[in-house]
């Protein structure tokens, strides 16, 4: 029998005290629009032939779990165990302490953003920025945008519209997000000139690329692929006077950009935002959240009368950053004055600089509890060598010693299903899968109880 009547009315189910408890906790609206959907599910299910007895007893609990379900925030925050620090699908760099707190203070209170304090006339919100830049950077002037791909965009836009941009075969890169030279350069109306082969690109092909009509000699960090063996490429040393012989702006994207020397933190060296302004590039691009440790920005420093010439373009409006952002900046610009303590204060250099060996004594730690949090789930857990990547297109092919635990259980299916779990819990776990396991790399985990804490909901 097709018994609808099992069902409650909506009146009826608003004014029962389970209704009155989802009402005050979830709100009328909320409790209304879930219960018609459930309704309608239950109402056609009866019409297929289901027990509308059942069905009516069992709308209360999903009633209640879709709306709890709804109210978690799909941005909650995730423990980062991939062994990547910069990861871009968690969000990159995490911020300093002294730059959440500027952020905070920005968003709760107005502040001198545009505003000259001395004389009380209009400032420039760029210019609390600025003056670090310059000075951190070596360079002539600063301004800043939305992030890397942005600052790209503008300073081609600004210095090759509808002129030509020479840039090397192997440098015409995808970023992944859909971020691909050659497109970004033809939204900036720039005419692309390719020189070179893919592996070897040499100062003649450069030389030879050149017309009256060429805007920019554009440079690109590979980012996050590496050419390997017979390979050539011109440093931008050697592009400077090739550029300036032309007339034309040398521009280079250094993509991930550091403003201090990795090497003092165990990792490869790479030449660093000042040196590559000293070696004679005219403008400089680089992100705010990759290596720098920052929030999301674009940083475009290099010669002044460029630097103006950018600011004057309209799409600067378009891509400006907003006060939270530039507090944070700001914030994480002035560790950088005192690099002794930049590794303390400055948690993606925090995390990169770990030595293994205390990564080791932790895995070690935890792995016992651990395992006990697993056991009843049918899973091992075990102390184990990894290695860690910087992430963000950052020397992609470099690893960092690193340790973490070793997740497994039956079945070849086990670590999906492990890490499945995992990334369901109320604080999501998220490892990477390798060899047959679940590994959780701990070089990003500072709080051991963060760990148990959540896997004590599974
Ligand atoms: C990452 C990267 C970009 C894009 O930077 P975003 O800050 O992510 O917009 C551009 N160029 C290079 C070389 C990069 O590595």
């Amino acid at each position: 029998m097709q018994d609808f009547r099992a069902l409650p009315s909506v009146d009826q189910f608003l004014q029962g005290q389970a209704g009155q408890a989802l009402v005050a906790r979830h709100g009328r609206a909320a409790v209304i629009a879930g219960l018609r959907a459930r309704l309608d599910a239950a109402r056609q299910a009866i019409h297929e032939g289901a027990d509308g007895a059942a069905l009516a007893q069992g709308i209360k609990a999903a009633l209640a779990e879709d709306l709890a379900r709804s109210a978690t925030s799909g941005l909650r925050p995730v423990l980062n165990l991939t062994g990547t620090v910069l990861h871009t699908n968690l969000g990159r760099a995490l911020l300093a302490e002294a730059a959440i707190k500027a952020a905070r203070a920005a968003m709760a209170n107005p502040l001198a953003l545009e505003f000259d304090l001395d004389g009380g006339g209009r400032g420039q919100r760029d210019d609390h920025l600025r003056g670090l830049l310059r000075e951190l950077t070596g360079a002539e002037d600063a301004t800043i945008v939305n992030n890397n791909a942005a600052a790209v965009l503008i300073a081609l836009n600004t210095l090759a519209e509808g002129r030509e941009a020479v840039v090397s075969r192997g440098e015409l890169i995808e970023i992944g997000g859909a971020f691909r030279m050659p497109d970004i350069m033809a939204r900036a109306g720039a005419k692309l000139v390719e020189v070179g082969t893919t592996n070897r690109t040499h100062p003649r092909d450069y030389q030879s690329a050149i017309t009256p009509e060429t805007g920019v000699i554009l440079k690109v960090h590979p980012s996050n692929y590496r050419i390997e063996g017979f390979t050539a490429e011109v440093p931008a040393s050697a592009l400077a006077p090739i550029a300036q012989a032309a007339g034309a702006a040398l521009v280079n994207d250094l993509g991930s950009g550091s403003l201090v020397d990795l090497s003092a933190y165990g990792l490869r060296r790479e030449p660093t935002v000042a040196e590559a302004v000293a070696e004679g590039a005219d403008i400089v691009t680089f992100s705010g959240d990759k290596l720098l440790g920052g929030p999301q920005a674009g940083f475009i420093v290099g010669r002044r009368e460029l630097i103006a010439q950018i600011n004057r373009n309209p799409l600067k409006r378009a891509l400006r950053l907003d006060k939270i952002r530039i507090a944070a900046l700001e914030a994480t610009l002035r560790l950088y004055r005192d690099p002794d303590r930049l590794a303390e204060r400055l948690p993606t250099l925090r995390d990169l600089a770990r030595p293994q060996a205390q990564i080791a004594a932790q895995a070690a730690g935890l792995a016992p509890q651990v395992a006990a949090a697993l056991a009843p789930l049918g899973f091992h857990a075990a102390p184990c060598d990894c290695a860690s990547q910087i992430g963000s297109g950052a020397l992609p092919t470099d690893t960092i010693p690193s340790a973490g635990l070793r997740l497994t259980g039956k079945g070849g299916d086990a670590p999906d299903r492990l890490s499945a779990r995992l990334r369901a819990l109320p604080v999501p776990v998220i490892g990477h899968i390798r060899d047959g396991a679940l590994v959780l790399d701990l070089r990003c985990l500072h709080d051991d109880a963060a760990l148990l804490d959540a896997l004590a909901a599974l």
